[in-house]
């Protein structure tokens, strides 16, 4: 580590190297800790507990205990509103140190860990807290003929779903932590929550501060380690009534299939390779910032990253030259230095994965416009990379890459860019850059994703639903959507003699 005085460095007092199971610091799991690293440097910042059956075991219980006492389960609704406002103040509190330790551990530029996940994280939280004391159930106007002489009262009754296993990826570690803990509190339920690997540091704290700010032992539990290890341990415990998972596509087919063996609830937030479709009428300007903004936001570590540029015809060469040099003339560096436009990958790994689909794409015959060559120096640097002309069955057209690689083609009328568009077996975001509304409404219904946005990308808010079409998921997190998927419905009837 560095030389610089601890006092000056606040993320460095966030790092804790223990899980968080049953409210207490649970220090070892099964076999060697695993390195957790700086992304901008190679180096290693901590180490991890790896969580094996027993430590998942332990953790499924404390979770199933916490959902089974008093102290929670009859806890007023008002106070697990007050518990997620609390925990909100504490995140904004705490956030110089949460966002550093974010940036540190993931690579992301600071002022997103700050106004991401910090900022939004809160503000998540805060909107979730609300829904606390919002939920409610119908009175059912039923007809029910015998036998006679008797009526009946049916309402429906939500009840919390039970003990959830929560899986994050870590392209926004805190974000994605406080989107599955917040609406499952806030209905009652309890979790276990297990980050990714690389990215283990925020969520452990995450749970530490929702300790400080009252949730009782057990509501909130973190474990780490690995995916094929601790995650798959957690997805097979018979003590899980949820699992909650965001991660890749491949990875979601398998969990969605084992929760099928026991009939766990589960709600799948995959991946993407959304298109931007840019009509000619749009300003080149906008074009190209928006087009850039899609794909370079978070590295294009982004599971709605605008990886597919479709632009019209008479205005193509201008935006995908104007692109070209944009992504060109960015800075890439640490994401602690306030100049850096693109971070770290977030893994020596990952980096190697995008080279090798930077790699594939010059093989299938694209032209590289700009960049196409990892960065210098002994951090995990890609650099932003448009590609044109190619194939359209080429891997990097088809398969997620999931950093800054853009590939660009020209399209005439609005058919081929529907076509386009939905040539892909994903579905989670789109964006469509116009002011001119006819064009954009004839094609927003036509545009199969789960979010479309106008003159913009990447803009999420907790009260917008969000989730897939296709291969990119099934269910909705955000908004009441988010709510309904930690609820079971039960439905109650009353016989009486009819008066
Ligand atoms: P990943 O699927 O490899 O890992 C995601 C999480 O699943 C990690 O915590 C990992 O440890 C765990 N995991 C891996 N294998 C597992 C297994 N066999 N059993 C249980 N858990 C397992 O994905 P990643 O590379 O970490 O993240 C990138 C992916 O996440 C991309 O595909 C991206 O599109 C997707 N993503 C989707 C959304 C969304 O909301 N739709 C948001 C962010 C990221």
């Amino acid at each position: 580590m560095s030389a610089v005085p601890q006092s000056e460095r606040p993320e460095l007092s966030a790092i804790r190297e223990h899980m968080i199971i049953g409210g207490k610091p649970w220090a070892h799991g099964q076999g060697e800790p695993l390195p957790v690293y700086d992304p901008a440097t190679g180096k290693i910042i901590a180490h991890q507990a790896e969580a094996g059956p027993a430590e998942v075991d332990a953790a499924v219980r404390a979770a199933r205990q916490a959902f089974e006492d008093p102290a929670w389960r009859d806890m007023p609704p008002v106070e697990r509103e007050r518990l997620l406002l609390k925990l909100a103040d504490l995140v904004e509190a705490n956030g110089n140190a949460l966002a550093r330790l974010e940036t540190l551990n993931n690579g992301k530029l600071l002022f997103l860990s700050q106004g991401l996940e910090v900022g939004a994280g809160a503000q998540w939280l805060r909107y979730m807290a609300g829904w606390a004391t919002k939920i409610s159930g119908e009175t059912l106007n039923v007809s029910i003929p015998f036998p006679p002489g008797l009526k009946y009262q049916a309402y429906t009754r939500p009840e919390p779903v039970g003990v959830v296993g929560a899986i994050v990826p870590w392209n926004f570690p805190l974000l994605m932590a406080i989107w599955k803990i917040a609406p499952a509190v806030a209905t009652g339920c309890t979790v276990v929550l297990k980050p990714a690997e690389e990215t283990p540091l925020t969520a452990i704290r995450l749970a530490e501060l929702a300790l400080e700010a009252g949730f009782p032992p057990g509501v909130i539990n973190v474990i780490t380690g690995r995916g094929e290890v601790t995650g798959a341990a957690l997805v097979a415990h018979p003590g899980l009534d949820k699992i909650a998972f965001t991660g890749s596509t491949e990875v979601g087919k398998l969990i969605g299939k084992q929760a099928m063996d026991d009939m766990k609830r589960v709600s799948l937030e995959l991946g993407g390779k959304s298109p931007v479709v840019i009509l000619d009428d749009c300003p080149i300007e906008q074009a190209v910032q928006g087009a850039a903004g899609a794909i370079f936001f978070n590295q294009g570590q982004v599971c709605t990253a605008g990886s597919r540029l479709f632009v019209q015809r008479g205005i193509y060469e201008e935006v995908v030259s104007g692109l070209a040099e944009l992504a060109a003339a960015m800075k890439v560096g640490s994401g602690l230095d306030p100049e850096t436009q693109i971070g770290p990958m977030v893994s020596a790994r990952h980096r190697q994965r995008v080279l090798d689909y930077i790699a594939s794409g010059k093989a299938q015959g694209a032209r590289v416009l700009a960049g196409g060559t990892g960065g210098t120096g002994n951090g995990y640097f890609v650099l932003p990379t448009v590609f044109a002309d190619a194939p359209p069955d080429a891997r990097i057209c088809r398969e997620e890459i999931f950093g800054p690689v853009v590939v660009a083609a020209a399209f005439d009328t609005l058919d081929d860019a529907v076509a386009h568009a939905n040539d892909t077996r994903f579905g989670l975001g789109a964006s469509i850059w116009s002011n001119d509304l006819t064009r954009v409404h004839q094609l927003i219904p036509r545009i199969q994703a789960g979010t479309v946005w106008v003159n913009t990308h990447n803009m999420l808010d907790p009260h917008m639903p969000f989730g897939g079409y296709k291969e990119s998921g099934i269910g909705r997190e955000h908004g009441r959507a988010a709510i309904d998927m930690y609820l079971e419905k039960k439905s109650v009837c009353m016989a009486y003699p009819a008066g």
